[in-house]
């Protein structure tokens, strides 16, 4: 099995990784088809299905849909152009992609909210197709937005998981269960940051492997500071507050007073971590870590070590952000990181595991106890259900994050008291996540059809 820390963390736009990133990457596929067709398409359509219908408004799958067929990437978005884009599309009801002729696009017509036909490979489908001038489908292509800004094809999907299509021979520690990672590190005498950065050098040199992880630092830490500074309310219809910055003057006001709680050491984790969602919410620039909805996790417990444990050092971020990304993997390969698909459990579980693993291995912890801070971190997620109020990634998502981080930093802590034995493998809370996560109703799998978002009055 082969997944590249650069599939886990990608630079890209708020508010969804599965429901704004997603469409955006999938209508760039779609368009990179039709450039090597033989006709020319004269127009374009679009239908979402499953929860990309039922939560698409609330995190802008429609607009991100178009732009995406207009040819916005989410790696370099300009929030600036897009929203002319969008002002120009409406107005003129054409896309004009580079390499492909203009081509008729109404959104309030092309553009379809399908709430009745739930596509069979995953919860968020989506179908595009191109038309010729008498507006008969020329092409038509089915992808499936499948989390973490992830995007197959149906034929794809069929197909065999999308990890085994790389070649894991070709990698010197192909593992693909926490079981053969440990056992790969027993025998190599490697740690786990070691085996995968081994793994990805078979796919860049190591300049660009140590560029690109320093990159992606550095958009989640601006991400942090963007969002501590920022006030207001957030888009959408709730109305509701941004609260990072206000907690975070509260918290530098208190510094270097006696009498400080130390439980207030939570409130900074948690601030961190609603700043990144925060900034999500408002369809600013993050990290998915391993989504958007939960990418305030990781970075969160990655800037409270950096920030407030003796020692820690920026050199060892590599490091941390490697060995997060083998543990997400795992998870990715073997159940899921799609609310959509297992419920918030696969989001914020596996943030929460992701994160206890890279500060468990900063702080000198060996492979049996990262495994094992990842294994409690995600088993006191089981269950957990995805129902944000109005299909809105902001209540309870942004608070969430605060405590998928505490949570994250406690498992790890609890871990490197140990010796790394533990009861409950970590292969085996995975396998419990998705059998949970199948068992699960859809209405709390990213429908806002249940929980929370039926029993909050959202006006
Ligand atoms: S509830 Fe959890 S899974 Fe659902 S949108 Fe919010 S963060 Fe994502």
């Amino acid at each position: 099995m082969f997944l590249s820390v650069f599939d886990m963390f990608k630079v890209g736009v708020g508010p969804s990784s599965s429901h704004t990133m997603g469409p955006m990457v999938a209508a760039g596929r779609f368009l990179d088809l039709l450039r090597g067709q033989a006709f020319q398409p004269a127009g374009l359509r679009a239908s979402l299905h499953g929860s990309l219908a039922f939560t698409g408004i609330g995190h802008a799958t429609d607009r991100a849909t178009i732009l995406g067929l207009a040819g916005f990437l989410p790696d370099t978005y300009d929030a600036r152009a897009a929203d002319a884009a969008l002002a120009e599309i409406r107005k003129t009801r054409m896309l004009r992609p580079e390499g492909l002729p203009p081509l008729r696009f109404d959104p309030a017509r092309d553009l379809r909210f399908d709430y009745d036909h739930k596509l069979p490979g995953h919860a968020n489908g989506m179908v595009l197709s191109a038309t010729d001038a008498q507006g008969d489908v020329l092409v038509q292509e089915t992808y499936y937005s499948i989390g973490g800004g992830f995007v197959v094809t149906a034929a794809e999907q069929a197909a065999e998981p999308i990890l085994d299509r790389r070649d894991a021979a070709a990698h010197p520690y192909p593992f693909d269960t926490a079981a053969t990672m440990l056992a790969m590190a027993r025998d190599s005498g490697k740690t786990i940051a070691q085996m995968k950065r081994a793994n990805e050098l078979m796919h860049r040199a190591a300049p660009e492997l140590d560029t690109g992880l320093a990159r992606i630092w550095q958009v989640m830490n601006a991400c942090i500071d963007r969002g501590l500074a920022a006030g207001g309310t957030l888009p959408g219809g709730l109305s509701v507050k941004r609260r990072a910055a206000d907690i975070h003057r509260q918290l530098l006001a208190e510094r270097g007073r006696n009498l400080t709680a130390p439980h207030t050491i939570n409130d900074w984790i948690s601030t961190y971590a609603m700043a990144v969602n925060e900034e999500n919410a408002a369809g600013g620039q993050v990290v998915t870590a391993p989504t958007n909805g939960a990418a305030g996790v990781l970075p969160a417990v990655l800037r409270y070590w950096l920030d407030h444990v003796p020692g820690a050092a920026p050199s060892r971020v590599a490091e941390f952000l490697l060995t997060a990304a083998a543990i997400g993997g795992l998870i990715k390969h073997n159940a899921s990181i799609s609310g959509a698909e297992a419920g918030c459990q696969a989001e914020i579980g596996s943030a929460a595991a992701m994160a206890a693993a890279g500060f468990t291995a900063v702080m000198g912890g060996c492979a049996h106890q990262i495994e094992n801070a990842a294994e409690i971190a995600l088993e006191h997620h089981l269950g957990l259900t995805c129902d944000p109020v109005k299909g809105l990634v902001q209540v309870p998502c942004i608070e969430r994050n605060g405590l998928g981080a505490i949570k994250a930093v406690a498992a790890a802590s609890l871990a490197l008291r140990g010796d790394g034995s533990h009861f409950v493998p970590l292969d085996a809370c995975v396998r419990t996540m998705m059998e949970t996560g199948r068992d699960m109703s859809e209405r709390y799998k990213e429908t806002s059809l249940g929980g929370l978002a039926v029993n909050v009055p959202n006006c």
